[in-house]
C-alpha cells in the first residue's frame, strides 16, 4: 500500500497575498505540506491568469537555488480515509466518467471489431469510462467485491487499439488540481466487482484492455486483469479462493530473461500450494511466433487475429462431443482452437 501526495501545493484557503509582479492582492502561495509552512514569498501563482499570469513554481524555485527538488511525499501516514488504510473514490467521480463514448478512442476501436450492443454491455459490466479532458483516454475503474471504488487508471489508446505511453490515475489528477490533499491507493483486480454477479470460472490476464476484449470474445469465463505483470499477488486474489481460476499470461518480448508465462507459473505454483484452485495456460506461449513477440502481441491481439480461422482436424470421438457442443458457440470454438480449454474432469481438450 502506498500513500502519495504532493509536497508543495497552492494554499487552499481563499487567502490572497500581494503579487510580486502586478502588485494586486490576487497571489496564492505554495505551502510545504510536510512542514506546514509557506515557501519563500515569491513562490506562488497570481490568479489574474490573463492580465498577469505570474507563476513561480517550487520546481523552478529549487532549480534556481541549485537545490534538490522532491515533489512527492510517499508512505506518510496522512489521515487515511478508512480503517484499512485505503482511500476510495466517490460514486460521483465514477458517474462523471460514464459518458462521451463517441470520443473514447478505445471504445471507438472496439466498435470497429464488435457489435455496438455487445460493446455497450461490456462497458456497463466493467464500468469503463472516458476521460475526454485527458486525450480522450479510457478510464478503467478498480471496484472491489464490496463495491468500494479503489482507483481509476487512465490509459490513452491509438486508433488501432494499441496502448500509448500516456497512463495516469484519477487520484493523481485530483491531487494536482488540489481537489484532494492525499490518496492511499490500494489496488484490486480490474473487474473484481463482477465476481458476485457472475459465478463463472475466473480468467486472469495482465491488461485491462485484454480483459475487456476477451469478455467480448469469450463470455464463458469472467475476465479480470491485474493491471501489470507484477500486479498478480496473493493479496489481490485472496477473495477468489473459492473460485476456479485460470491465468492467461501475455507474450514475452524477444530476449527477455523470464517470460510473463514463467513468472506467473512460479506464482501459480505458490498459490496452488496455499489452497487455490488455480491453473495457467501455456498455449499462447507455445503457439506464438517470434513475429508476434516482436509486434508485442497481447492475448487480445492474438485472439482477434485468429478468431476467423477454421478449426483444425478433429482427432478423436471423445473430442467430437465437445466439438458438437462448442461449435454452437463460435467464440468458444476459437478459444479451443487457439488456446487450451479443460473439460469438466480438468483434462485439456486438444483439437
Ligand atoms: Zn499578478
Amino acid at each position: 500500500m502506498q500513500c502519495t501526495m504532493y509536497k508543495y501545493t497552492l494554499e487552499k484557503k481563499s487567502l490572497k497575498h500581494i503579487c510580486p509582479k502586478c502588485g494586486k492582492k490576487r497571489f496564492v502561495r505554495y505551502v510545504d505540506q510536510e512542514k506546514k509552512e509557506y515557501l519563500s514569498n515569491e513562490v506562488g501563482r497570481c490568479d489574474r491568469e490573463v492580465k498577469c499570469a505570474y507563476h513561480y513554481t517550487p520546481k523552478a524555485f529549487f532549480k534556481n537555488r541549485g537545490q534538490l527538488y522532491e515533489p512527492i511525499i510517499i508512505n506518510k501516514d496522512l489521515q487515511p480515509k478508512s480503517k484499512k488504510g485505503s482511500s476510495f473514490h466517490s460514486d460521483r467521480d465514477l458517474q462523471d466518467t460514464l459518458m462521451d463514448y463517441d470520443k473514447n478512442i478505445f471504445i471507438i476501436y472496439l466498435k470497429t471489431q464488435f457489435e455496438n450492443k455487445e460493446v455497450q454491455k461490456m462497458i456497463q459490466d466493467y464500468q469503463v469510462g472516458t476521460a475526454s479532458y485527458w486525450y480522450n483516454s479510457t478510464v478503467f475503474w478498480q471496484i472491489d467485491e464490496n463495491k468500494n471504488i479503489r482507483g481509476a487508471k487512465i490509459i490513452k489508446y491509438n486508433h488501432s487499439g494499441k496502448r500509448t505511453q500516456y497512463i495516469n490515475w484519477l487520484h493523481a489528477i485530483q491531487l494536482k488540481e488540489g481537489k484532494i490533499s492525499s490518496f492511499q491507493l490500494n489496488q484490486c483486480l480490474f473487474g473484481l466487482h463482477l465476481t458476485k454477479k457472475y459465478q463463472k470460472t475466473i480468467a486472469i490476464v495482465e491488461s485491462e484492455k485484454t480483459a475487456c476484449v476477451m469478455s467480448l470474445l469469450f463470455d464463458k469465463y469472467l475476465w479480470l486483469a491485474t493491471g501489470s505483470l507484477k500486479g498478480l499477488t496473493k493479496e489481490k486474489i485472496e477473495c477468489l479462493k473459492e473460485r476456479k481460476i485460470i491465468l492467461y499470461p501475455d507474450l514475452g518480448k524477444v530476449g527477455e530473461t523470464a517470460s510473463p508465462f514463467e513468472q506467473w507459473k512460479v506464482k501459480c505454483n505458490e498459490f496452488e500450494k496455499s489452497g487455490f484452485d488455480i491453473g495457467i495456460s501455456d498455449l499462447l506461449e507455445q503457439k506464438a511466433t517470434s513475429l508476434h513477440r516482436e509486434k508485442g502481441y497481447d492475448l487480445a491481439d492474438y485472439f482477434l487475429e485468429n478468431r476467423n480461422k477454421k478449426p483444425r482436424k478433429i482427432i478423436s470421438t471423445h473430442q467430437q462431443k465437445y466439438i458438437d457442443f462448442y461449435l454452437k458457440n463460435q467464440n468458444l470454438k476459437t478459444l479451443i482452437d487457439v488456446f487450451d480449454l479443460q473439460d469438466e474432469n480438468g483434462n485439456r481438450i486438444n483439437l
